[in-house]
């Protein structure tokens, strides 16, 4: 069941009216805020390391950004992506916009691992099973992060 077969409740969504993230001002798990987005990082992900650039404003598709905001959001997404890539040790970011549920413009960025899950081919977050991260150790990763992009 699509939330677009409810073209009621999809006009509210992609407009802001009813959006979750617009209603509560910010996104769940912020660890930081850049010029053009929020940069979310919690327990509760499919791989370590993931992120989430939620853009600050509500925007539904790329193309609903001004030339200044694409190139801003741009700039943040290359900034997070190289510091995740370093302080990971990923073999390759993935980069994926849907906004299918939540028609709130975000990206999310998965590090991929040699050996990781599903190695060769996109990544499937429902088909993850249980915790991705030892206690304490998102935590020191969220540090990490942070300390990078203040820096
Ligand atoms: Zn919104």
């Amino acid at each position: 069941m699509s939330r677009w077969t409810n073209p009621e409740e999809w006009a509210r969504l992609c407009s802001g009216e009813a959006c979750v993230i617009c209603r509560q001002g910010v996104p769940h798990d912020v660890i930081a805020e850049l010029e053009s987005c929020w940069v979310t990082m919690g327990e509760e992900s499919p791989m370590q390391g993931y992120c989430c650039l939620v853009f600050r404003r509500h925007a539904v598709e790329l193309h609903d950004l001004t030339p200044d905001e694409g190139a801003a959001f741009m700039h943040d997404i290359q900034r997070v992506s190289r510091i995740l890539q370093s302080l990971t040790g990923a073999v390759k970011l993935n980069y994926e916009v849907h906004g299918n549920t939540l028609p709130h413009l975000h990206m999310h960025l998965f590090p991929r691992y040699v050996g990781d899950a599903f190695e060769g081919g996109p990544i499937n977050p429902r088909a993850v099973k249980g915790p991705v991260y030892a206690p304490g150790e998102c935590e020191a990763l969220k540090q990490r992060v942070r300390a990078a992009l203040a820096g």
